[in-house]
């Protein structure tokens, strides 16, 4: 048994927390909000779970056990976490991201089609597709409920002894300061989302940058309707899961947003833009109420790979996070691949390290974004 404290409850604190909990570890977790607040960048409704990388099998590979582990979750919780509604790409060409996909995607054995536009279209209940080659759909990815998984995560790690401690900490060597108290563990992790790099600007670069969604009211026959990503364009969406009316974002990255600033108000701009889109692609959305707008942050690594490396002063302490966008789904299985690191040597991949970072494109949503200045 060791004795873990992790200061961050998003998916990768949380899923860290639970698996540490279910291995018997004697767990701290802290967070300066509750479990889920919008304002971390696990918080919102819903995240997309798909396996689908390009040509990353890793990715790949961990996104298909990290659907296992949430599935296991729900089992021992008894909460409905993921909506199995599939996700379809939005092929604009023979070759590239989806192509690379679907290779990888046969070759791990993860259930994959290729289907002609006219086949995609039926999956929606409005379809233009007269930009698009084909359409590569994973039937076993869809939506994680992400704001409840990340609390059903913390209850579960309760449950098996876990403290949950409500503050704001502050590194102190290898130990962690927080609501008056000192605490020290075996291991010490920082997951601290687009925190992180305030908290150790000499070993983290992250850019946090304001993102929005908007969701409209397409009615009934949304609710069945598969998540989608239209790579290229750098826009994606689900239908209407729960009600929240169906979502449309512009994955472009956002202007520069202070994690500890409030999150302002909806910019008409993306608002013009995502309509723009909506009735493009899903014509019947054209004419659509919007029902409701958000905003939250992202935290970008330079290449968009995640950060989980030990710091290099303190062995027992941990930095965890780069999310880039795309780590919400990753959460438990990054939590079981860590672990593993601590316990068996078991390697991490060595673009989880700190140092220096090239830039790289987007292994989001988003493979027209554009390489910031
Ligand atoms: C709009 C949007 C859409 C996304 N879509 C997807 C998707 O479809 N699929 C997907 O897989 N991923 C997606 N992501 C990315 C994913 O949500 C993030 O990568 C992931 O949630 C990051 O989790 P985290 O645990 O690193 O950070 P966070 O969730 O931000 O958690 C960090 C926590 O640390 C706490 N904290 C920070 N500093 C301190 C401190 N000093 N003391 C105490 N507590 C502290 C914060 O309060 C916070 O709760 C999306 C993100 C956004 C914003």
């Amino acid at each position: 048994m060791e004795r873990v404290v992790i200061v961050g409850a998003g998916t990768f604190g949380a899923s860290l927390a639970w698996w540490c909990a279910r291995d018997g570890d004697d767990v701290v977790l802290v967070d300066q909000f509750q479990p889920g607040d919008v304002r971390a960048t696990s918080g919102g409704e819903t995240r997309l779970i798909r396996c689908t990388h390009g040509a990353d099998a890793d990715y790949t590979r961990m996104a298909r056990r990290a659907r296992t582990l949430w599935r296991e979750l729900e089992q021992e919780s008894g909460a409905d976490l993921m909506s199995e509604c599939g996700v379809s790409w939005f092929a604009h060409r023979e070759a590239g991201w989806e192509a690379e996909s679907l290779r990888v995607l046969d070759e791990l054995g993860i259930p994959v089609h290729r289907l002609s536009v006219e086949e995609a279209a039926r999956l929606f209940p409005s379809f233009d597709g007269d930009d698009l080659e084909w359409v590569l759909h994973e039937p076993e990815a869809g939506v994680l409920r992400a704001q409840k998984a990340v609390q059903t995560l913390t209850a579960q790690a309760r449950a098996q002894g876990a403290r949950i401690l409500n503050a704001r900490a502050t590194p102190d060597g290898d130990r962690v300061r927080a609501g008056g108290e000192i605490l020290e563990g075996d291991r010490v992790v920082w997951s601290c989302g687009g925190w992180l790099a305030g908290l150790f600007p000499e070993h983290v670069t992250l850019r946090v940058t304001r993102q929005e969604l908007f969701f409209f009211d397409g009615g009934p026959a949304w609710q069945a309707a598969p998540g989608w990503v239209d790579y290229d364009r750098a826009f994606y969406g689900t239908g209407d899961l729960d009600g929240l009316g169906v979502k449309i974002a512009w994955d472009q990255e956002g202007p520069p947003l202070d994690p500890d600033a409030d999150l302002p108000g909806p910019s008409e701009h993306v608002e013009r833009i995502s309509r723009e889109y909506a009735a493009q692609r899903f014509p019947a959305l054209a004419e659509a109420l919007l029902t409701g707008s958000k905003r939250c942050r992202y935290e970008i690594s330079p290449d968009s790979h995640f950060i989980a490396a030990p710091h290099p002063e303190h062995d027992r302490v941990w930095l965890v996070g780069g999310g880039s966008g795309h780590g919400f789904k990753h959460g438990p299985a990054m939590a079981e691949r860590i672990t593993a690191a601590w316990r068996d040597g078991a390697p991490l991949p060595p673009r989880f390290a700190l140092g220096a970072r090239q830039y790289a494109a987007s292994l989001r949503s988003a493979g027209s974004n554009v390489e910031p200045n």
